[in-house]
């Protein structure tokens, strides 16, 4: 029994949902962890990343006051994971108000949920706020509406921007300052009277974004014309402080989960065994969620994560003495937990069960023979540190993730030469994985200006396509980066030179015509209806948005997209090759 009250996640979600629906808000679903209409990050880290385009100014649907919960995944919190609190996949329950209310409701109604609903006492209760800097002024305002509803002045801090402070979400956008809520976690502690933000037994457990400002080309802090709310709560942490448990792991979220590896390993959770617990229980936890929307492991993108995740979780497991193939059992557990509040896991249990069990298959395969190479070439090192062939040798032929090596390693008293093996990497021309590389660092959209570009050249690229190829050519992936695009469609022979240039022609003609790129909001059917391109078909949600370029283009997208085509500048494709079979794949940059 908790200290407090005792409550299951299932009520939690349906506890902030409520609130907020009393308040006002419209719930929405969740998006999906693999972001539908954004190829510049692999998955969705908070709540309001799906939500970006509306916080840019974009009118939502469903109104200005939105709820809901949102699965994320963190892969740059990868090693902090084993502590008490953070999870690379996390649960965030969060509401916002797109150019509605601010500071004082988002504050008092934080409040409200925490002390009123769900009774947590306001003596554990601590907040930061922003400090203030040459952009902008220290958040009084906030800290007064705090001690307005009763936290003391000993349990508020103001603290720069590097910890109070949002955005933008690129180069320029709407940002401002943060208050974040924390939590006294240890049971048999004093509380202390002064709050103290480095002390880790205060555990941050909600932020409260308040969007009121924009920062322009010129790197100038304005006043936002519209002033938004972005909050997150992390589920599984708020839900331990309820039961009184001090870390995430005694959550039902994890009990099942931890059982099974007892059952597995013949080991007891405890001592020397936790770390190890908590992170195969994690990282196969979010290799079950990333398995259920489709992803296989692979070399690339999602599925290099997805890899890691799996043979990181099955090291540990063999470091606690297991022999047969297991992780599809965590799996198992996994789905029992979730099956009620994410269907998507128990309809593909298959899919994740088979590819976790062919993943392990296959690095067993490998694992033995990789760890007498580690061995053999570590011998006879005359440094401490592993030379970055030697790491891409590891990864290229015994398929050893990075941080793999870089932890047997460490074992050993060792260190790995990072740079060295991105280098590797670079020479192999396998651009991909060194971007899933960076992007594994996690973070949020970006929005600049050239990702922008890059997503109008890549509609104004499927069209040409289809002109100079013929109507077979469908999108069949995309990914950006500020440096170029690139783009798999269907088409089962190489493009000859003439057809390349052809197709830049089409390009650049359509951009010096200057033509304005139009949005429309409509439903699947209409859009359908009317002809507009997709890829995603059914992920889907029932309002789309189409954009139409001219009588040249018309697609179902997301965004962002520039006004004009004319803010182009010049098309060029600089590499054609298969993708796969029946799929050709085209990179491309703007000058
Ligand atoms: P921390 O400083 O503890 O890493 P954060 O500043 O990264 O947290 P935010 O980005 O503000 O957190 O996310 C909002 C909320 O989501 C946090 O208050 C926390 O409750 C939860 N959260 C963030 N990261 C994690 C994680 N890795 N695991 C579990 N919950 C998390
Ligand atoms: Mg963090």
């Amino acid at each position: 029994m908790g200290l407090y009250k005792l409550m299951d996640s299932s009520e939690l979600r349906k506890k902030l949902l409520d609130f907020f629906k009393e308040k006002g808000h419209t719930i929405i679903p969740g998006a999906p962890l693999i972001p539908e209409n954004d190829p510049t990050v692999l998955f969705t880290t908070a709540g309001m990343h799906p939500l970006v385009p509306f916080l840019l100014g974009e009118k939502h649907p469903a109104g200005k006051r939105l709820a809901n919960v949102q699965k994320c995944i963190r892969t740059g919190d990868i090693d902090e994971v084993g502590d008490d609190v953070h999870l690379t996949f996390f649960e965030m329950l969060g509401n916002w108000s797109l150019g509605d209310y601010f500071k004082k409701e988002a504050i008092e109604w934080s409040f409200e949920f925490l002390i009123k609903w769900l009774k947590i006492p306001l003596g554990k209760l601590a907040v930061s706020c922003f400090l203030g800097d040459k952009d902008a002024p220290k958040d009084t305002e906030s800290a007064k509406i705090w001690q307005g509803l009763g936290i003391s002045k000993e349990r508020i801090v103001f603290l720069p921007k590097k910890d109070n402070w949002w955005g933008p979400a690129g180069k320029t956008g709407p940002c401002g300052p943060d208050t974040e809520m924390f939590f006294w976690a240890p049971s048999d502690a004093v509380v202390p009277k002064h709050f103290d933000s480095e002390d880790k037994r205060w555990v941050e457990i909600w932020n409260d974004v308040l969007m009121g400002y924009v920062k322009n080309e010129k790197e100038e802090y304005l006043e936002a014309p519209q002033k938004n709310v972005d909050t997150g709560m992390g589920l599984e942490r708020v839900l331990a402080v309820l039961c009184g448990y001090n870390n995430v792991y005694d959550t039902d979220l994890f009990s099942l989960i931890i059982k099974k590896i007892e059952e597995i390993t013949e080991k007891e959770y405890k001592g020397e065994n936790v770390k190890a617990f908590r992170i195969i229980a994690d990282h196969l936890k979010a290799a079950t969620f990333i398995l259920a929307e489709g992803i296989e492991p692979s070399n690339i993108e999602q599925g290099y994560i997805l890899r890691r995740l799996i043979r990181r979780a099955v090291r540990y497991a063999k470091q606690l003495g297991v022999k047969d193939i297991f992780s599809f059992k965590i799996a198992e557990a996994v789905i029992k937990i979730y099956k009620n509040a994410y269907p998507e896991l128990f309809k593909n249990k298959d899919f994740v069960y088979n590819q976790l069990i062919k993943e392990e298959e296959r690095f067993e395969e490998t694992l033995e023979r990789g760890l007498r190479e580690f061995k053999s070439q570590t011998a006879g090192l005359k440094s401490k540190t592993i030379p970055g062939k030697i790491v891409f040798d590891l990864y290229q032929s015994y398929g050893f993730p990075l941080e793999l090596t870089k932890e047997m390693a460490k074992e050993e008293r060792l260190l790995i030469d990072e740079a060295g093996f991105n280098k590797e990497f670079q020479k192999h021309q396998d651009i991909s994985r060194v971007g899933a590389e960076q992007k594994f660092k996690g973070g949020l959209a970006d929005h600049s200006e050239t990702v922008t570009k890059y997503h109008t050249a890549t509609h104004l690229l499927l069209a040409a396509l289809r002109q100079a190829l013929g109507d077979h050519v469908f999108q069949k992936g995309s990914n950006i980066t500020g440096e170029r695009l690139r783009f798999d469609f269907s088409h089962s022979s190489k493009m000859t030179p003439e057809e390349i240039k052809k197709t830049e022609e089409i390009i650049n003609k359509k951009i010096k015509e200057g033509l304005k790129i139009e949005q429309e909001e409509m439903s699947l059917e209409e859009a359908k209806k009317q002809g507009a391109m997709g890829v995603f078909g059914e992920k889907y949600g029932k309002k789309v948005k189409v954009y139409t370029i001219s009588n040249f283009s018309k697609e179902i997208c997301g965004g962002p997209h520039v006004s004009n085509t004319s803010e182009l500048g010049k098309f060029k494709i600089i590499k054609e090759e298969s993708s796969s079979s029946g799929v050709r794949r085209i990179k491309a940059v703007l000058k």
